[in-house]
């Protein structure tokens, strides 16, 4: 089974985000980047994919020089192959859309696994995008998955329950928390990634169809108040909430 899983780099969960003084981009300055977390969950279920069925595990990711960190940890933790699809400026999620789907003709995976969604810019549509551009069924926010007799049957977390749906390969599957717990890179990965070779690619990408305006970081919280620590303190409690917060 051919199985591809695309990988973003993005901002660690843990960053201070700082605004760069162009208003529209992030600095990066300081900023540790980590392996996308719901990508290393479709990483977990590609390489429990060809634990069961055989075949190769390949991670790809659209970036920079940088994303390579990225696709190592994809290596140490077990894929077998990993690619950096090279551009120079942010791309919106179309044209990482586009990058992606001239990479997975080339190679016609029988599945490729995405994140629900990336970190960073949240978008959730790339994967869906990938699937339209290619004309391939998907299936997204998958919690559990199965193959049987080449049909991929998955459960799809929905609003207050499960869905369970059914399709055929090759297709694309965005995952969801919850579907498989990401095993940790064990030192022999780790060393072996290092060797592994990471093959680039270019390709003639169309232009950004969204622009970014101006990014900005939430307001921050002021102080809390605390009104006593003993039950008399109920009474204007319940007055300040009325009153200034307005919640009851
Ligand atoms: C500081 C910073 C610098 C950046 N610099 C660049 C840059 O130089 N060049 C560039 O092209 N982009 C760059 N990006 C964009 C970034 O790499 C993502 O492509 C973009 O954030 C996608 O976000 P999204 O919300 O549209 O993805 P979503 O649609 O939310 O992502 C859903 C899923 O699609 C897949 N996916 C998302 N992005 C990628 C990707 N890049 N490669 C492979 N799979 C992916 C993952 O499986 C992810 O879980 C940068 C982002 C940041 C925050």
């Amino acid at each position: 089974m051919k199985i591809a899983v695309c990988v973003n780099h993005v901002p660690d969960t843990e960053a201070k985000i700082k605004i760069s003084s162009d208003g529209k981009s992030v600095d990066t300055g300081g900023v540790n980047f980590i392996l996308n977390p719901y990508d290393e969950i479709a990483v977990e279920q590609g390489l429990k994919l060809k634990e069961k069925f055989g075949g190769d595990v390949i991670a790809v990711t659209v970036g920079q020089e940088i994303n390579k960190e990225t696709l190592r940890k994809a290596l140490a933790m077990g894929a077998d192959k990993a690619v950096l699809i090279k551009t120079n400026v942010l791309c919106d999620s179309y044209v990482v859309a586009e990058a992606l789907k001239n990479y997975l003709q080339e190679i016609n995976p029988d599945i490729t696994l995405f994140g629900k969604q990336s970190i960073d810019y949240d978008n959730a549509q790339i994967p869906s995008l990938v699937g339209e551009m290619l004309n391939l069924p998907s299936i997204t926010v998958v919690v559990k998955m199965e193959i049987e007799n080449n049909k991929v049957i998955c459960e799809r977390e929905i609003e207050g329950g499960h869905e369970k749906v059914i399709s055929q390969m090759p297709i694309i599957i965005s995952v969801q928390k919850g579907l498989c717990e990401p095993r940790y890179p064990t030192l022999k990965g780790i060393m072996a990634s290092k060797s592994k070779p990471i093959e680039e690619k270019i390709y003639n990408l169309p232009e950004n169809k969204v622009e970014i305006v101006s990014l900005r970081l939430p307001q921050s919280k002021s102080a809390g108040k605390i009104v006593g620590t003993d039950v008399s303190a109920v009474k204007e409690l319940v007055r300040l909430l009325h009153e200034e917060a307005k919640v009851i």
